[in-house]
């Protein structure tokens, strides 16, 4: 049989989120419903470009502010501040997940989005702990109470630690399995940039997907094709950092090099990372040309 994958995307979606709007909602007690737009809008495009796995684009609030304004004590003001114990007191993204699930065709799947802890810990100014280990543990701890609530309404979660490539604690290990401990669904790892340089401790960790910049950083191939790992690949196939949209033939080339190498440890192919930053048109042509890519590559 010919070798499948499915198209996914990435944490986040361009939006047309309006930070003056996002204050007044925070101040009003805000509603599910001023949010519903917005993942209209995500959804519709990943509809349209025929992605398999798609999220809600994060369109709530930015990556780090979406998970510290629902947890105690975390205080959002320019920067979250962590001024007491860090708690997960209440579901913070399945309310959209829930929403998202109203809209899709049931053939659809959902990736639930978490940030991870460390990036959490790293973002976050610490007036509590003085203690960056034991912040980024409690923020782990209330990230696993997160996930085992979304279990039951997504296909497979992702923790995102962007974090990780800038520098990689001694404790990553404990912080993922803290999160992924009795988690029944597949969980992915996203660390974007060039990881090259911590791939052997990448693989160390306990998730079932991990999911990586091969587009941006094709040197990375290398450095995988080097080390036998149990994790599947989610496979960057195009660029967030960059407009340009890459043509059909070229995600098809790059993937099928990924095949060579990796064989049916590639079973997602993606956007690099979020593509928050690019414009919203540039977005979906580049999910359109993914899609097909993805149908050329499944037809062989
Ligand atoms: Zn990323």
């Amino acid at each position: 049989m010919s070798h499948q994958v499915k198209t996914t995307v990435i944490g986040s979606y361009p939006t047309t989120i309006n930070p003056l709007d996002l204050i007044n909602a925070y101040f009003s007690q805000e509603t599910p419903v001023s949010w519903q737009p917005m993942i209209l809008e995500v959804v519709s495009d990943m509809i349209q470009a025929g992605i398999d796995i798609i999220t809600d684009g994060q369109t709530r609030d930015p990556f780090i502010q979406l998970f510290t304004r629902k947890l105690a004590g975390c205080r959002v003001r320019a920067r979250t501040e962590v001024i007491d114990k860090i708690e997960h007191i209440a579901p913070i993204t399945l309310m959209d997940q829930l929403y998202l699930r109203s809209l899709i065709p049931k053939e659809m799947m959902i990736k639930g989005v978490l940030t991870g802890p460390y990036t959490l810990a790293c973002s976050c100014v610490d007036m509590f702990y003085h203690d960056q280990q034991q912040m980024a543990i409690d923020f782990a701890y209330a990230l696993h109470k997160e996930a085992s609530v979304l279990q039951d309404h997504v296909d497979i979660i992702s923790i995102d630690e962007p974090f990780f490539s800038q520098s990689m604690p001694e404790y990553a290990y404990d912080l993922i399995k803290i999160i992924t401990n009795g988690i029944s669904i597949p969980v992915v790892l996203h660390v974007c940039g060039d990881i090259s340089g911590i791939v052997d401790k990448i693989i160390e960790l306990p998730v079932d997907i991990l999911s990586h910049e091969f587009k941006a950083s094709p040197q990375l191939m290398t450095v995988f094709s080097e080390y036998s790992f149990s994790q599947k690949l989610c496979f960057g196939s195009v660029r967030s950092d960059d407009p340009t949209i890459e043509s059909v033939d070229d995600i098809t080339r790059h993937i099928s090099k990924g095949i060579e190498l990796f064989e049916d440890k590639i079973i997602h192919i993606a956007p690099d990372c979020g593509q928050r930053l690019l414009p919203r048109d540039n977005a979906l042509k580049k999910l359109i040309n993914l899609t097909v890519a993805g149908e050329q590559i499944n037809a062989r």
